[in-house]
């Protein structure tokens, strides 16, 4: 069955038009735009997937559409085989494994996944992944592929947090229930969480797992209730073997909710279910939070994910740029590790900075080069930045910055934060991807997409146009 690379190519796509007919359009995105066609050969047709979870995903869901595409394009009766390597479009890279802060390779025995260590995230990986669509996972449960044990960091200010997921992974519900991770924004909770819904999915690929934001969670309840589905929500959260739920600090003042979520709690932890949540604050340092869950929130483990020392940010560091393909010097590394603030968001954001600035100026990256990129990082005087543009703009439509964050899509929150991802592309020297960063984990398409439509709207709406003239004004001014 050995073809050319032209008729390869042409084989590829005639599958991929006999799946699209044959999926739903997020099924085809999230699935099959980051595989490639590696060669069409007496073992059969071998296709590649970006790492051992999609492999798994794709063998359990997708090989039986995919063998019957691939029999009608070749006419004839084709075996599909799936394997792992880089997808469509990515440069060459090792495979990531678990490293302390001192680089080591983190010790399996330990408890990293053993099958986890060779996922490799990559690029043309769709940052979120439904996985809701053809299982009876309830709820949609979106992930970010890089967020996986393998691509995470430990050290001493995470160590207990990250040892206590792998126990849940492999014990569910029976060592620490609830899970209750704290600390301060970027200092990776929510990676975490994600891992654990990746770890616990590639154990028990029958798992049923509802991730979500304790945001989420409350505007479903509040669709719930306005449209008289209250049972269904309920049943929908009750009957799961694993709930993660991030920012639980969100129920702070929210009684209503409170008392909602605690039989939810209740519900499962009677049932040996495992709970997870995340939260900026410890259980008793959440604003109005009853005391009855704020005392069940203490039954299981409560762990504090502290910022990142000297050894650890290094290591993350480097991490993040071997992510991009990149081995930084030591003396850049020490640089940065130094000068940058403990937020490992940010630690990330600037890696990549540096990255791009080195790339577009064909430069090697040097101390030197790190001294420019991370002058344009921290605002000058009369500079503005993104917190000063999403504070500006939240106030004005009277708003949270957590809306501008949030993955809500209403009407009244969309408009509002595209208008600062384009006053941030033309007032911050922020890259598309941090931009992305910045309001919840966004893709760089999202923000291109965003920029644009504002400038039409401006283009076609004089009040558009005069409303943005203003918010440009008084920023700078500020
Ligand atoms: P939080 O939920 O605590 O605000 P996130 O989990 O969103 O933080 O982490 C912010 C960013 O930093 C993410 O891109 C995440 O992958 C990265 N990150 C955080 N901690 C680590 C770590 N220990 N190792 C590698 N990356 C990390
Ligand atoms: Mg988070």
């Amino acid at each position: 069955m050995a073809a050319s690379p032209s008729a390869q190519t042409e084989v590829w796509a005639l599958v991929l038009d006999y799946v699209r007919a044959h999926v739903k359009p997020q099924q085809f995105e999230t699935w099959f735009q980051s595989l490639r066609l590696e060669r069409l050969g007496s073992d059969g047709v071998v296709i590649v997937t970006p790492n051992t979870f999609y492999k798994r995903w794709m063998d359990n869901h997708y090989r039986d559409l995919l063998e019957r595409a691939c029999s009608e394009v070749l006419e004839g009766d084709a075996n599909v085989v799936f394997t792992v390597g880089v997808s469509a479009g990515e440069p060459e890279q090792g495979v990531e494994r678990s490293f302390d802060e001192t680089g080591q390779e983190g010790d399996r025995s330990a408890g990293v996944l053993p099958h986890a260590s060779a996922d490799l995230p990559s690029a043309t990986t769709p940052r979120l992944l439904p996985l809701s669509n053809e299982t009876s996972i309830p709820g949609t449960l979106q992930l970010n592929p890089q967020y996986t044990f393998p691509q995470f960091v430990v050290g001493p200010s995470n160590r207990l947090a990250h040892a206590a997921c792998l126990a849940v992974v492999e014990n569910p519900a029976q060592v620490y229930n609830p899970l209750f991770l704290h600390g301060d924004v970027g200092l990776g909770k929510t990676h975490l969480l994600q891992a654990v819904s990746f770890g616990s999915l590639d154990k028990n690929p029958a798992i049923r797992i509802v991730y979500l934001s304790c945001e989420a969670f409350v505007n479903e309840y509040i669709s719930a209730l306005q449209g008289g589905e209250l049972e269904l929500f309920r049943n929908r959260y009750r009957n799961v073997d694993l709930l993660l739920i991030d920012d639980i600090h969100f129920l702070a003042s929210k009684k209503a909710l409170q008392e909602e979520f605690f039989h939810t709690f209740n519900a499962l932890h009677t049932a040996q279910k495992q709970i997870i949540l995340s939260s900026d604050a410890s259980p008793h340092e959440i604003p109005d939070l009853e005391a009855r869950l704020v005392s069940r929130f203490k039954w299981g483990l409560v762990a504090e994910v502290e910022p990142p020392q000297y050894e650890t940010k290094a290591a993350i560091i480097r991490r993040k740029a071997k992510i991009r393909g990149k081995k930084l010097a030591d003396e850049v590394v020490d640089y940065l590790a130094t000068t940058l603030d403990s937020n490992i968001r940010e630690l990330e954001g600037a890696v990549l900075k540096i990255i791009v600035m080195a790339g577009l100026q064909n430069q090697d990256i040097d101390v030197q080069l790190c001294k420019v990129g991370l002058k344009e990082l921290t605002p000058r005087p009369g500079q503005v930045s993104i917190t000063e543009i999403m504070s500006h703009v939240a106030n004005h439509f009277h708003l949270k910055i957590s809306d501008l964050q949030g993955k809500k899509r209403s009407k009244s929150i969309v408009l509002p934060r595209q208008i600062c991802m384009y006053l941030g592309r033309s007032l911050t020297p922020c890259s598309l991807e941090e931009l992305g960063g910045h309001f919840g984990g966004r893709d760089h398409t999202t923000v291109l997409y965003s920029e644009g439509r504002i400038r039409e709207l401006m283009k076609r709406d004089p009040e558009m146009r005069t409303l943005l003239e203003r918010f440009a004004r008084e920023l700078k001014r500020a």
